[in-house]
């Protein structure tokens, strides 16, 4: 047998030398063997959950399914482009499966969760939290405290159900001023693009039904817990970032600064058309990007894929490229 080539690796050849060897008879060019069990197609990963230390406490990422976003969400990158990014990526080109990702975090002493995913209001591949918060099984009723990056739908529709009744029935919600001020502002809507329009309903559903249970911070404060806000606007006026330490670890949960790990990195300017900010959203984006970079900072963000720790490389030409970090066997 000669070395390996090119040409050994290339199917044909690869099967009908398996099978030359199998069988030792060069005329025999398939091999067919008993099959066991005819097994349904499941079509569905399993739960979508994935858990990490970080010092003293436990991050769980819950997945809520994902959502396919076309290449008209972007505001200033042409589709040739966007397909470019999308195959250097190795992931398919012509629209965008964004992922969406809640986090909880278990302190020892209290539950807090990070967003709240999409309920109903992105389609039928996303919705999951409330399965996979089950699947860990933590009670909704057992979450101490909502953090929220900022008032997108996706984000804390979640949270309450269409007829407006608290999903998370016990918990107090932190949010930053601004974004509640903007989401619940008329003025605001009547000048937002058509497709934001009604996001400004759901976020006035949702405070209604939280109601005096939504309390405000101003960019960057101590949250308590190891947990601080740090502002990040530009996707949203209130666009928030959350800093969690414990025992000398760092994680940064940096919402939707980067909504595309394929696009975004190579090309940080690449801003969505729902941008309220795209300037004030590209600062943000490099600022994290630099940070993290510099500071080699463990980052998650909602949109990255499953399970979306990692961290941000800086390339001699500008651009980043993040490096999902490796599965922990023993979290
Ligand atoms: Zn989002």
């Amino acid at each position: 047998m000669s070395d390996l080539s090119e040409n050994h690796l290339n199917r044909r050849s690869f099967l009908s030398s398996a099978a030359t060897v199998a069988v030792g008879s060069a005329a025999a060019t398939t091999l067919t063997l008993p099959a066991n069990a005819a097994t349904p197609i499941v079509g569905a990963q399993a739960p979508l959950v994935y858990r990490r230390k970080l010092g003293n406490y436990e991050i769980t990422v819950l997945g809520d399914g994902y959502i396919d976003l076309p290449h008209q969400i972007w505001a200033n990158v042409s589709p040739a482009d966007l397909d470019g990014h999308l195959s250097d990526a190795f992931v398919p080109t012509g629209s965008i499966r964004n992922g969406v990702n809640a986090y909880l975090i278990n302190t020892g002493e209290k539950l807090i969760l990070v967003d709240s995913g999409a309920r109903d209001l992105f389609g039928p591949k996303a919705g999951l939290l409330p399965n996979n918060l089950a699947a860990i099984g933590v009670k909704p009723e057992d979450i101490d405290q909502v953090l929220i990056t900022h008032i997108h739908p996706d984000h804390v529709a979640g949270l309450f159900t269409a007829e407006g009744k608290v999903t998370i029935p016990n918990a107090k919600v932190l949010v930053d001023e601004a974004d509640l001020n903007f989401w619940t502002s008329e003025s605001a809507q009547a000048q937002s693009i058509e497709m934001s329009k009604p996001w400004f309903d759901i976020a006035r559903q949702w405070k209604k039904a939280f109601g005096d249970r939504i309390s405000t911070f101003k960019g960057e404060t101590d949250l308590g817990d190891g947990i601080s806000s740090f502002p990040l606007p530009g996707h949203t006026p209130g666009h928030t970032g959350f800093r969690v330490e414990s025992a000398g670890e760092t994680l940064l949960i940096v919402g939707d600064v980067v909504i595309s790990a394929a696009i975004q990195f190579a090309n940080p300017d690449a801003s969505a058309i729902w941008d309220t900010d795209a300037e004030d959203g590209k600062k943000s984006r490099r600022t994290v990007f630099d940070v993290a970079a510099k500071n080699r900072t463990l980052v998650t963000a909602t949109h990255l894929p499953f399970p979306s720790f990692g961290y941000v490389d800086r390339r001699a030409d500008g651009s980043y490229k993040w490096v999902p970090e490796e599965w922990r066997y023993a979290t």
